[in-house]
């Protein structure tokens, strides 16, 4: 057996194929499919005894239906799917590649989509479209909990996940909805894709219903959480810095804005200029109020906290005549 190793890259490798018919080439190589989340199949993990000395007795290794991507959330083992069929078959890549060939692929213009770095660039003048997103997946549970996030809340504001680079997926989209590009976010990775897009007029979250204030926060994250907690107004402006177009599309969909701007200085900052900008072009401006929380911003908090904070949002002009 190919023996794998923990610190390798996750990611495929340059020419990796994609299966044509993943699921065809699972039978093929005797991999039992033991359900699907639309995404991904569910799948025992075969390298998970030599991984960790246990059998997979609750198997939670996912392979992507159309990339053949994998992961096992509870090895950590993943990849390509040409890593995956050589484990299998005790070969190398290159053998792996050309079985995989020889079931046939999926073309190369499909391949350019799977969000490796060195294939996804679009061409300058080109659109991102709708077929860039196919590839990536619902976020997993795991991931989820660790944010607190709700499946609901991510479907409703369009968040996926990159089951190979392990990031969060946050498209950016023009007031039409057209897919303008997205942020790859995960602790250890940051990008705005295509590099350049421009933002300026989105408003993350601008086509989720609401009732209630309108809440205005920098990470597209931060809205996610707030839905998942009950709080239904949030939308992101992906930074302090909040342009025109921006402020002018909340104060469309809002009668009242709270600026949640981050519990920094730059937040601060970017907060204190937006009302003086804005407080007499008619939409109510509040102050989210971090009360003693020290979180940085309302996606560290507790529900509870999010909640207290959002019940104290304040005018500064009351507060000033306290
Ligand atoms: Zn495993």
């Amino acid at each position: 057996m190919l023996k794998t190793s923990r610190s390798g890259s996750t990611a495929g490798r340059r020419d990796d194929l994609i299966p044509g018919d993943v699921p065809s080439a699972l039978a093929e190589l005797g991999v039992e499919v033991l359900g699907d989340d639309g995404d991904n199949f569910r799948i025992r993990c075969p390298a998970h005894l030599e991984r960790t000395g246990k059998t997979d007795r609750r198997p939670s290794c996912y392979i992507h239906i159309h990339s053949g991507q994998f992961i096992c959330f509870s090895c950590e083992w993943s990849g390509s799917f040409a890593r995956f069929v050589a484990y299998m078959q005790g070969t190398d890549s290159a053998h792996a590649n050309s079985w995989i060939a020889s079931q046939g692929t999926i073309g190369r213009a499909l391949r350019l989509l799977k969000g490796d770095d060195r294939h996804a660039e679009v061409e300058p003048g080109q659109d991102v479209t709708e077929a860039h997103l196919v590839l990536f997946t619902s976020p997993p549970e795991a991931a989820r909990r660790r944010r607190g996030l709700t499946l609901e809340a991510c479907e409703r504001f369009g968040v996926r996940w990159d089951l190979a680079r392990r990031c969060w997926i946050l498209p950016i989209r023009d007031p039409d909805g057209q897919l303008l590009g997205w942020q790859e976010k995960s602790k250890r990775h940051f990008r705005n894709y295509p590099d350049g897009v421009e933002k300026g007029n989105s408003l993350f979250g601008a086509d989720v219903a609401f009732d209630g204030p309108l809440v205005m926060l920098e990470s597209p994250l931060d809205p996610v959480r707030l839905y998942s907690v009950g709080i239904e107004g949030g939308k992101a402006t992906f930074g302090a810095h909040v342009k025109h177009a921006q402020m002018g599309l909340a104060m469309e969909l809002a009668d009242t804005i709270i600026l949640a701007q981050d519990n920094d200085a730059a937040g601060r900052t970017a907060r204190n200029s937006i009302y003086y900008k804005y407080r007499y072009k008619g939409a109510a401006l509040k102050f989210w109020n971090y009360l003693n929380t020290g979180a940085k911003d309302p996606g560290e908090m507790t529900g509870m906290e999010i909640w207290d904070c959002f019940d104290a949002s304040y005018s500064p002009i009351r507060r000033k005549l306290k």
